[in-house]
């Protein structure tokens, strides 16, 4: 292969480490390895696993270069994989060794899965019959091979008659391949009965896959359309042809009763990938990707850098969910590079949501993503009536935040046994302590921000860096005790409110603070949806695509939150929110209703909301950012520079400024303050490149870092390419 310098053979490997280029290593004699293996080569005093590359090696003697150690037995990355880091690297301006360990991710996955033990029968006959071991025998027949415990537990019998067997010479010793972590699924195992706008589409959708044809459609549905059961059509058309397929949901952890609906249709569940996946199981998935032998997989954000053999089919679920984006070392969006990976392996991907971002809605409009609508619900289900409550007019009683307009319809709700659901995205009891006396507020030492009260746990938690303190009777400022007041609401301190007025209702309390972890709340869901509940106070994680067939009331308590933050996506984000949240009502034909709490009940986004006119939203959207040039009619990137000290922080965001190069179509602002000026004791700069839509912003933005100072003491940098707030 590559490199040939005297008889040594030099290959180049990416390891997983900030590496700019592949490292160059020596095969040992007899070594074979092509560009996709992965081997095991010493880096500084450790080894690590990498990938053998296939850009040119570095001119080095090569008695100079260390030695590969070993090359794992394991199918090469492919082609498209490997293109698709270098792709992502170039895109996001990670150095490819990052982007590569993103893909490494299950290190046991390197070395096959061990074979086990297994019996199978030979011709020897038993010297004689027992019903046990008539049973036993009847069985065995009907598969080549068994596992013992598994044979005694199908017949029902001890393994003690099968070791008499087998003492008999009836049954011989083989070794078992690893079984796949999921049964194959089958395209047609249980075909649905489409309405005809859901067949049109499906249609579609399986021509895209049956015809080999790469492309982009967005499936741009109303919540409970059936936008999944379409979609299964595609998967269904990919399987068919033999390639493996890719759905990627926002909080797969939480989404229980989708592997359940894939089962339903096709069998057998998909294999789940997410951080919360047990080690050997995430090293299994990995395995089987590369192999092929997972044929679907269902995952969370990471799972498009597993190695699948055969990929032919990306779906991204809710597409515009803020989730997809990773804002940790590898800043990528994993919408727009599921779209990227498609495109270099040349197969379709499905983009799907009942409130698309608006990115996608305009790659729709302009015609580089085909577009397919479905407007009704699923058997004609109702859509939840909609309607704005004007705080301004009809205020919650003091000290409470549910007004009487919402009240009265959650008590109906209730009389009739059905649920309600109120909505607030803000974990906690309070976002703001303050003593009445003195005024003194309080802060988080290390963040600018507040501190957030969380009364169950009686504590005070800052929500960015985790900082935690007790909660004080007394100021610390002026000493004054009980005279600490909580300002605004969190959830917990709706649910005390809830409490007080349904005191004989279930009430349960969803966020990312329940104790028990992503466990408990699959629990709580599972509980919800069983009518375990009669009030549900949740915050943004209730708004994902659960299915409660008993809710029919959803209130939000304040809808102007998201609004607030002068950020240029605060209205798309609120309309996406609102809408997905109201979107859980009524979901399986009963009457339900949505109230949406808010001082500005004549805001686009309310309007659109309320008359759940979509369309006159996304255009005045999409008009606002064409006229200021932003995305997607513009690009955007930042940087945050960051230090311990403020001044550090702020002169390494100058020289960077400085060191800008000219450009007619690409502009720098800043440096300014990071909208969260210090975190975790860090102070921060933020820099944004703002330029025109064919700019190429990457160019632009190596040749500043290129230039601009040399990293010095604490300060850091991150770029973000498309970041989600500007
Ligand atoms: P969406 O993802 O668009 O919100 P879903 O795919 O979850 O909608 O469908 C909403 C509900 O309607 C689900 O319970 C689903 O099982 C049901 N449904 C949709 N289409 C069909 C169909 N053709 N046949 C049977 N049930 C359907
Ligand atoms: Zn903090």
């Amino acid at each position: 292969m590559t490199g040939d310098s005297r008889e040594m053979k030099v290959v180049p490997v990416l390891v997983p480490m900030p590496a700019e280029r592949p490292y160059s290593y020596v095969l040992q004699e007899g070594m074979e390895a092509v560009p996709g293996s992965i081997v095991r080569v010493p880096l500084g005093p450790r080894q690590v696993a990498g990938i053998v590359w296939d850009t040119p090696v570095e001119n080095i003697e090569s008695k100079r270069l260390r030695q590969v150690e070993e090359i794992f037995d394991c199918p090469p990355i492919d082609e498209t994989a490997r293109r698709f880091v270098d792709w992502v690297a170039a895109y996001t301006l990670t150095p490819p060794g990052l982007v590569a360990r993103l893909l490494l991710r299950a290190p046991a996955a390197f070395d096959p899965e061990p074979w086990s033990e297994g019996i199978q029968l030979t011709d020897v006959e038993p010297d004689r019959l027992t019903d046990a071991r008539r049973r036993v025998l009847a069985l065995a027949s009907e598969a080549p091979a068994w596992t013992r415990s598994g044979l005694a537990h199908a017949a029902g019998v001890s393994s003690t008659v099968i070791d008499g067997l087998k003492a008999q010479g009836v049954f011989e010793t083989v070794m078992l391949p690893p079984r796949p972590v999921v049964p194959a699924p089958d395209p047609s195992y249980a075909l649905p009965d489409l309405m005809p706008d859901q067949m049109s589409a499906a249609q579609v959708l399986r021509d895209g896959v049956a015809s080999d044809r790469p492309g982009v459609t967005l499936l741009d549905g109303v919540t409970g359309s059936g936008k999944t059961e379409v979609y299964f059509e595609a998967v269904a058309a990919a399987l068919a042809k033999g390639r493996q397929v890719l759905i990627l949901l926002p909080e797969i952890a939480l989404t229980q009763a989708f592997l359940e609906r894939f089962q339903d249709r096709f069998g057998a569940k998909p294999a789940e990938w997410h951080s919360d996946l047990a080690p050997r199981m995430r090293e299994r998935v990995w395995r089987q990707a590369v192999e092929g032998t997972v044929r679907v997989v269902a995952g969370a954000r990471s799972a498009l850098f597993l190695p699948f053999k055969e990929l032919g089919l990306i779906v991204v679920d809710e597409e515009h969910d803020p989730a997809y984006k990773q804002e940790d070392r590898v800043f990528y969006n994993a919408r727009d590079m599921a779209v990227v990976r498609g495109h270099l392996g040349k197969f379709p991907v499905v983009l799907a949501s009942a409130t698309p971002s608006v990115e996608s809605k305009v790659n729709a409009m302009q015609g580089r993503y085909t577009c397919v609508e479905l407007r009704g619900r699923y058997a004609d289900a109702a859509l939840p009536e909609l309607k704005a409550i004007d705080l301004r007019r009809a205020p919650p009683a003091r000290g409470g935040f549910l007004s009487p307009a919402l009240l009265g319809p959650i008590r109906e709700t209730l009389d009739r046994g059905e649920q309600a659901l109120l909505f607030l995205n803000r974990r906690g009891y309070a976002p703001l302590t303050l003593c009445r006396v003195c005024g003194h507020r309080f802060q988080c030492p290390e963040c600018s921000a507040w501190l957030v009260e969380h009364r169950f746990r009686g504590q005070l938690v800052c929500h960015h860096c985790g900082h935690t303190e007790k909660r004080p009777d007394a100021c610390p400022e002026c000493g004054t005790v009980d005279h600490l007041v909580a300002c605004g609401p969190g959830v917990e301190r709706i649910a005390e409110e809830a409490v007080s007025h349904f005191p004989d209702a279930r009430t349960i309390v969803l966020s990312s603070d329940l104790l028990g972890g992503t466990k408990r709340l699959r629990m709580e869901l599972e509980a919800i949806a069983g009518g375990e509940a009669d009030i549900v106070i949740g915050t943004q994680l209730v708004a994902k695509g659960h299915h409660f067939p008993n809710m029919t009331l959803v209130g939000i308590v304040d809808a102007d939150l998201g609004l607030a933050n002068g950020d240029p996506r605060a209205a798309e984000r609120t309309f996406q929110l609102l809408s997905q949240v109201t979107g859980r009502a009524g979901r399986t034909g009963k009457k339900s209703r949505g109230l949406i709490q808010t001082y500005q009940p004549d805001h686009p986004v309310m309007r659109a909301i309320v008359s759940g006119d979509s369309s006159a939203f996304y255009e005045r959207e999409i008009a606002e950012r064409e006229r200021a040039a932003l995305p997607p009619f513009g690009r955007l990137a930042a940087i945050i520079v960051s230090a311990d000290s403020r001044a550090d922080a702020e002169g390494h965001a100058r020289g960077l400024r400085r060191a800008a190069p000219d450009s007619p179509d690409i502009h720098v602002l800043g440096p300014a303050e990071a909208p969260l000026a210090l975190v975790a004791g860090r102070h921060r700069f933020r820099l944004l490149i703002h330029g025109g839509r064919r700019s190429d912003i990457q160019t632009f933005l190596r040749a500043m870092l290129a230039s601009g100072p040399k990293l010095r003491g604490s300060v850091r940098i991150q770029v973000d390419v498309d970041p989600q707030s500007f």
